[in-house]
C-alpha cells in the first residue's frame, strides 16, 4: 500500500528508541524525512545512523530535551514546517499519589500534556495553511483502562487526550487530523525497566515476569514496536484524512470490550 507520503517532513519527538523510533523508522520507510529527538546524543546519532543506512531517508538528528521551550525550539528550527508530527515523551514514574508534590505533578503535566499541545500549536497553522497535517500523540492504554500506580500518567495524559478531541474537530476542515495511538505493552527499554521492577518485587526472575505478562495477552505475546511504527504511518497516510479524533488502542485485545 503507498501511503503517500514520499517527500513529506516529519518531527518525530523522544525517538532515539523505543516507540518513537518506531515510528520515525516506519515514516522513513515511506521516504518521509525525519528529524528525531532525544536528550542523549549518542544512542539518538546511531539511531539516526540505522534508519538512514536501512531507508535512505533524510534523518537529521536534534540532541535536547522535549519537555522544555530550548528542546522544542531546536526541533523546529530543524524542521519549521512539518507535514508530519509525532509527539511523545518519556512517561512518569509510578507511586502511590498521597507521596506526590505539586512539582511531581507539573512535571507530568508538562511532559505528557502541555508539551504535546506546545508542539501542535507551534505548527497546526501551517499544516492548515497547506491543507494537510498529520499529528500523532503517543499515549497510553491507561488513558482508557486506567494503572493505578500509574496515576500520573493517567492524569497527564487524559488531559491531552480531552485537549486534542476539541481541537481535532476544528482543523480537520483542512485536512489536517489528529489522532492517538494507546500502547498496551510493547517490548521496549520502558517495559523491560517496569518488569525488572515487578520481578524485584516479586520474588521472580525478570524472563519469568515477561512471560507472565505475555501470558496474560490475548495474543500471548507482548507487541513488537514495529507493529506500533506501522499503526502510526498508517494514521498519517495521504488517504488517512477521514480518521479525526480517534484513540486507537494497540494492545493485543488485554483491553476487553465487545468494541
Ligand atoms: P523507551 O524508554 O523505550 O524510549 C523512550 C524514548 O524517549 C527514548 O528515545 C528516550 O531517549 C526518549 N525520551 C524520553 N524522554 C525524553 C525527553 N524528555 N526528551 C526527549 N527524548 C526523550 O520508551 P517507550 O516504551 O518507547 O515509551 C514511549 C512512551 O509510550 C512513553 O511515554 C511510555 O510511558 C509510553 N508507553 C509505553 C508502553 C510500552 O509498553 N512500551 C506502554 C504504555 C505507554
Amino acid at each position: 500500500m503507498d501511503l503517500g507520503l514520499q517527500g513529506k517532513k516529519a518531527i518525530i519527538c523522544a525517538a532515539s528508541k523505543g516507540l518513537g523510533r518506531a515510528c520515525a523508522l516506519a515514516l522513513a520507510r515511506e521516504g518521509v524525512d525525519v528529524v528525531i529527538t532525544a536528550r542523549n546524543a549518542d544512542v539518538l546519532h546511531r539511531t539516526a545512523e540505522e534508519i538512514r543506512a536501512e531507508t535512505g531517508a533524510t534523518v537529521i538528528p536534534v540532541v535536547g530535551d522535549i519537555t522544555t521551550e530550548e528542546g522544542r525550539t531546536a526541533a523546529l528550527a530543524a524542521c519549521p514546517n512539518p507535514d508530519i508530527l509525532v509527539n511523545n515523551a518519556g512517561g512518569p514514574p509510578p507511586g502511590d499519589f498521597r507521596n506526590w508534590s505539586q512539582e511531581d505533578w507539573i512535571r507530568a503535566l508538562n511532559a505528557n500534556m502541555l508539551t504535546a499541545i506546545f508542539m501542535i500549536r507551534a505548527v497546526i497553522d501551517g499544516m492548515c495553511a497547506r491543507r494537510f497535517g498529520r499529528i500523532v500523540n503517543i499515549t497510553s492504554a491507561a488513558v482508557k483502562s486506567p494503572i493505578a500506580v500509574l496515576g500520573l500518567s493517567n492524569g497527564a495524559r487524559t488531559g491531552l487526550t480531552g485537549f486534542v478531541a476539541g481541537l481535532a474537530r476544528e482543523v480537520a476542515q483542512y485536512n489536517v487530523t489528529i489522532n492517538n495511538l494507546l500502547p498496551g505493552p510493547f517490548m521496549t527499554d520502558r517495559l523491560r525497566a517496569t518488569a525488572v521492577a515487578e520481578a524485584a518485587k516479586h520474588g521472580r526472575s525478570v524472563e519469568e515476569e515477561l512471560n507472565l505478562r505475555a501470558q496474560s495477552n490475548p495474543t500471548r505475546r507482548v507487541g513488537d514496536p514495529a507493529e506500533f511504527g506501522a499503526a502510526c504511518a498508517f494514521l498519517c497516510a495521504a488517504s488517512s484524512g477521514f480518521i479525526v479524533g480517534q484513540n486507537l488502542l494497540l494492545d493485543g485485545g488485554a483491553f476487553n470490550s465487545t468494541f
